[in-house]
C-alpha cells in the first residue's frame, strides 16, 4: 500500500509555500513536493541561497520571498526537495521521482500549486541555439549570477520582459533593444481598464518605472514588432522583424548573438488534466484553466489548485489563493468550522480582489495577435521534441486530422520527452484557424503518465519502491 499522507502540496512557490504554512499551523500533517533544490518557486527562485548583492539587484519584489520560506520553515510542515511529481490521479495517487527512485504516495487530500510556464511561441529561427526564453535567462541569474554577454536583444510580451531587462540593467549588462510584439492597438483597447488597474496597487507604476529606467539607461524599445525571425546558420546571429512608428511600418535587422523571448505566461495544467479537472477556456488569458471556486475547490473531491495554475494572477494572488485553499482543507478535516474558515478568509479573498484588478488592463494590453499564436512559415517547427513542422500539422488537418488529438497520433507532435508541454496550445491554435472555429472548441492533448520523463528502470523499479 502507497504511503498517505494527510495533505500533499505540490508546488513550493508563493501559492504552495502560503497553503502548505497555513494548513500545517491549523495542525494539519503536510507534505511539499517541489522539483527544484529550495523553496520559493518561479519569482523567489534560489532565495535562500542568493548572495545578498544578487538579491539586492533582483529587486524587493523579489526579497519578499525570504519571510515567506521563514515561516514556512517554523510552520511543522514536511519539505522534499529535488521532487518531480510525473503523475497524478482522482483518488489522489501520486508518482514522485525522488533521488532518482520512482514511487507512489497517496493524499487524503491534494493542493496543486505547480505554478505557470512560459507561452511556446514558435517563429522562424526560434530552435536556433543562442535563442532562449526570458524566464529561461532570469533562472540562470536567480540561481548562480550568470549573464549573457552584453548585446542581447529581448523580444515578446508582457512584463517580464521589461523586468529581466532593469534586472540587467542593475548587473550591467547592456541590452541592445527591447521588441514588444504585442499590437500598439492594444493600448487602446486597454485603456478603459487602467482606471482599475491603477486600484490594484503599484504595478503599473512599477512597469513605468522599468521603461523610464532602461530607456534613460539608453535601451531602445521596439513596439508594435511583427514578422519576427531569428537568423543564423549554426547560431542566431541577427533578428529580423517589422515595426511601426508614427503608423509607418518599418523593417529593421540587428545583429545579435543571444535573443531572449517571452510571450506570456499559461498555467501548467499536465497535472491538473491528468486528474480529470474540468478546464475552462480563459477568453483573456487566451488559454485554458482548470475551473476552481474561490477556495480552489475543483470538481475532483479533495483537489484544489491554487496560484498561477489555476490561472494568472502573480505572485501576491497565489498567496491568497494558497492560503485559502488551507482553510478549506483545514475545514474539510474539522480543524475549523466553516465559521472559522470564512472568518479567517475574508482578508485573503479581499486582498485578492483587489490584487487581480490588474489583470484584464495586462490581458488586454498584452493580448497576442493570431500572428503570433498560429506560425505562418510551414518550415517553423512547431514540436521541438519531435521535429514537426507548421507546415506538416496544416497538412494533417487538411488530409481530415480535424481535432489536435488526432493530429498527435498521426504525427506524433506531444509524444516526445515534453509532453506536449512546448507544442500542445500551438497545435490547438493551428487546428481551430485551419477549422476557422474559436480555439475553445478544441481541448488540448489528453494528458498520460508520466508528464514527466521515467526511465523504464525507475518505472519497473516502482513495485518496490512504494514510500
Ligand atoms: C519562468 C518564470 C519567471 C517568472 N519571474 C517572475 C518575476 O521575476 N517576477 C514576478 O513578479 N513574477 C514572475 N513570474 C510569475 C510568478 O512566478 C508567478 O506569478 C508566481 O510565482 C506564482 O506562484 P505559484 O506559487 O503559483 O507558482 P510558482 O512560483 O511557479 O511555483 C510552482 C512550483 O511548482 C514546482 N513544480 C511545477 N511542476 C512540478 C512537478 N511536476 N513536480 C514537482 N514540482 C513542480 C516548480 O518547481 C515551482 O517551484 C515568473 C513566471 C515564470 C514562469
Amino acid at each position: 500500500m502507497p504511503k498517505s499522507y494527510q495533505l500533499v502540496v505540490i508546488g513550493a512557490g508563493p501559492g504552495g509555500l502560503c497553503a502548505a504554512t497555513t494548513a500545517a499551523q491549523l495542525g494539519m500533517d503536510v507534505v511539499v513536493l517541489d522539483e527544484q533544490s529550495s523553496p520559493g518557486g518561479q519569482i523567489y527562485r534560489a532565495i535562500t541561497r542568493t548572495p545578498a548583492d544578487r538579491s539586492a539587484l533582483l529587486g524587493a519584489d523579489y526579497q519578499r520571498g525570504a519571510s515567506l520560506v521563514e515561516a514556512f520553515k517554523t510552520s511543522g510542515a514536511q519539505y522534499w526537495p529535488q521532487t518531480t511529481v510525473w503523475s497524478l490521479n482522482a483518488q489522489h495517487q501520486i508518482g514522485i521521482l525522488r533521488q532518482g527512485q520512482a514511487s507512489i504516495i497517496q493524499a487524503e487530500r491534494v493542493i496543486v500549486a505547480s505554478g505557470a510556464m512560459e507561452r511556446p511561441v514558435p517563429f522562424p529561427g526560434w530552435t536556433l541555439p543562442g535563442v532562449m526564453n526570458v524566464g529561461a535567462a532570469q533562472i540562470l541569474l536567480k540561481t548562480s549570477g550568470v549573464v549573457p554577454a552584453s548585446g542581447m536583444v529581448i523580444a515578446g510580451t508582457g512584463p517580464l520582459p521589461l523586468l529581466v531587462a532593469w534586472q540587467y540593467l542593475r548587473a550591467g549588462v547592456s541590452v541592445k533593444a527591447i521588441l514588444e510584439c504585442s499590437p500598439t492597438n492594444n493600448l487602446w483597447r486597454a485603456a478603459p481598464r487602467l482606471p482599475q488597474a491603477l486600484r490594484a496597487g503599484d504595478y503599473i507604476a512599477r512597469g513605468l518605472k522599468y521603461t523610464v529606467d532602461l530607456l534613460k539607461g539608453g535601451v531602445p524599445i521596439y513596439y508594435g514588432v511583427s514578422r519576427l525571425q531569428a537568423q543564423g546558420n549554426d547560431q542566431v546571429e541577427a533578428v529580423n522583424f517589422g515595426w511601426e512608428r508614427f503608423g509607418i511600418a518599418r523593417q529593421k535587422t540587428l545583429s545579435t548573438n543571444h535573443l531572449l523571448v517571452h510571450f506570456g505566461v499559461i498555467p501548467r495544467t499536465n497535472l491538473t488534466r491528468s486528474a480529470g479537472c474540468h478546464h475552462v477556456w480563459d477568453r483573456g488569458q487566451q488559454c485554458w484553466c482548470p475551473q476552481v471556486d474561490e477556495w480552489g475547490n475543483t470538481n475532483v473531491p479533495g483537489l484544489a489548485v491554487v496560484g498561477d495554475n489555476a490561472g494568472i494572477g502573480g505572485a501576491r494572488s497565489a498567496e491568497h489563493s494558497g492560503r485559502l485553499a488551507a482553510l478549506e482543507a483545514a475545514r474539510s478535516v474539522h480543524l475549523i468550522s466553516r465559521q472559522q474558515r470564512d472568518s479567517q478568509g475574508q482578508d485573503d479573498q479581499n486582498w485578492m480582489r483587489k490584487d487581480l484588478r490588474v489583470r484584464p488592463f495586462l490581458e488586454t494590453l498584452y493580448r497576442l495577435p493570431d500572428s503570433l499564436l498560429v506560425p505562418s512559415d510551414d518550415d517553423t517547427i512547431v514540436c521541438r521534441c519531435e521535429e514537426i513542422s507548421a507546415g506538416a500539422i496544416r497538412r494533417a488537418v487538411h488530409e481530415g486530422h480535424s481535432d489536435p488529438n488526432q493530429v498527435k497520433f498521426f504525427l506524433r507532435c506531444g509524444m516526445g520527452p515534453c509532453q506536449g508541454r512546448q507544442c500542445a496550445s500551438v497545435v490547438a491554435h493551428m487546428v481551430a484557424a485551419e477549422n476557422k472555429r474559436p480555439v475553445s472548441d478544441y481541448p488540448p492533448f489528453r494528458v498520460r503518465p508520466p508528464i514527466r520523463p521515467l526511465s523504464i528502470a525507475q518505472l519497473a523499479d516502482l513495485g518496490g519502491a512504494e514510500e
